[in-house]
């Protein structure tokens, strides 16, 4: 429901042209709110946000994060980073800065403004996790030099920041480990293994698999998560995180795969391929505190949040200008994303 016009928030958003970002600032407008989306566009698109061009509570602005900001706000969602393996290796030095320094910047500005700042971490500071599932207090398992570690090990730090800032300059901080999610609007060519199957199912080509597929994942539908960071940021001072959002349901990427051919009809079949370095063997989120917490929980099954995907990425791909998109391989060229002049 909306909110009351006195009780509206200017909220900024780092990372709102991308995947995730796009579909939180969409829930913020409709929450009544007033949404800065701050982006460089690296790999996010203005295509995620162009619905929303002239709605007078909505501004865009190309910044990189790694550079100050100074604007004014009520509250920040911390977003911008490269999230896709492919993406976020493609220029690590760039990566492990934004995380780095766009925390201290954001930071920075939350304890100008004494505003409440959240952090989109991630399931990754876990690395190739022994414990499983994973909850919060386990402290993980990351190879600090291998080629993920640019994206794990600056998330780390990110959260080390967030909860110095916090004891040093008592900032009101939230700290959220996101697992996989997968919905519209993920990008046909990053080379997560969601949108890879689908774009190839729905070209009828081999499903490439990684390893024997029997490593797992945890999957939660956009929506669910969207949610859930709302609750986080909406949650007294006192709670901080780090919490995990993600939905507990583990598929093997095997079982995954079959799903996405019975979906989709696909007589493309299965190619397996070599398994990416570091690639975690299994991963799965306990959500005992969120539940606890935040009375969070996520509603999407599996088959439903896939069949919505899938249903925009058929739409996408019909049209001319996506349509050269191919699914990325690990070890592939750095990605061309769409042209920059398209973005
Ligand atoms: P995405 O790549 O679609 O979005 C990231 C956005 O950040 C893009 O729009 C990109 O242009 C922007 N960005 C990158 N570097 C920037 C910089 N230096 N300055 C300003 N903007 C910059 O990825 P996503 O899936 O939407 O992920 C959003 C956030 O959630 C990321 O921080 C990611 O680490 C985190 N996360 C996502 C997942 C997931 O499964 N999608 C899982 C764990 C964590
Ligand atoms: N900063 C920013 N916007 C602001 C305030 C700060 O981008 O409104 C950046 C600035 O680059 C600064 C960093 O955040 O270096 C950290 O700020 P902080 O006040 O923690 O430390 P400072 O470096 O100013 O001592
Ligand atoms: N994967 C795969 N085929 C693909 C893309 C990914 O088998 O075309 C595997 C990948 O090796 C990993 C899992 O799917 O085990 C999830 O990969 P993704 O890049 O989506 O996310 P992350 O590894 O960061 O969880």
């Amino acid at each position: 429901m909306a909110r009351l016009y006195d009780s509206r928030k200017r909220i900024v958003v780092t990372g709102g042209a991308g995947f995730l970002g796009s579909h939180l600032i969409d829930r913020l407008l409709a929450d009544g709110h007033e949404v800065l989306c701050v982006d460089n566009l690296f790999t996010g698109t203005k295509r995620n946000i162009e619905h929303l061009s002239g709605q007078p509570l909505f501004e865009f602005m190309r910044h990189d994060v790694t550079f100050p900001l100074y604007v004014e706000a009520d509250e920040i969602y911390n977003l911008a980073c490269p999230a896709s393996p492919i993406h976020y290796q493609h220029d690590p030095v760039q990566t492990t800065k934004t995380s780095v320094h766009g925390a201290i910047n954001m930071l920075g500005l939350a304890k100008r403004l004494k505003c409440r700042i959240l952090q989109a971490s991630t399931s990754e500071v876990y690395g190739d996790p022994e414990v499983h599932p994973q909850r919060e207090d386990y402290w993980g398992k990351v190879n600090p030099i291998g080629v993920r570690s640019c994206y794990d090990e600056g998330k780390r730090c990110a959260e080390t920041l967030f909860f110095d800032y916090h004891r040093q300059n008592g900032l009101e901080i939230k700290v959220a480990r996101i697992f996989n999610t997968y919905g519209p609007r993920m990008h046909p060519a990053d080379g997560r293994v969601v949108s890879n199957f689908i774009v190839q199912a729905l070209k009828n080509e081999p499903i490439t698999i990684y390893g024997d597929g029997s490593q797992t994942r945890s999957f939660c539908y956009v929506d669910d998560l969207i949610d859930g960071l709302v609750k986080l940021m909406d949650s007294p001072a006192d709670f901080i995180g780090p919490v995990n959002i993600g939905n507990p349901n583990e598929f093997t990427i095997r079982e995954l795969a079959e799903k996405v051919i019975a979906l989709t009809g696909s007589k493309g079949g299965l190619v397996m391929e070599p398994l990416p370095q570091d690639d975690p063997r299994q991963r799965r989120p306990d959500i005992t505190l969120a539940r606890d917490r935040l009375g969070w929980a996520p509603k999407t099954q599996l088959d439903e949040g896939l069949k919505a995907t899938i249903g925009y990425f058929r739409s996408t791909l019909a049209q001319p200008s996506r349509r050269r998109a191919p699914a990325m391989r690990a070890g592939a060229a750095p990605v061309s994303l769409v042209p920059f002049s398209a973005r």
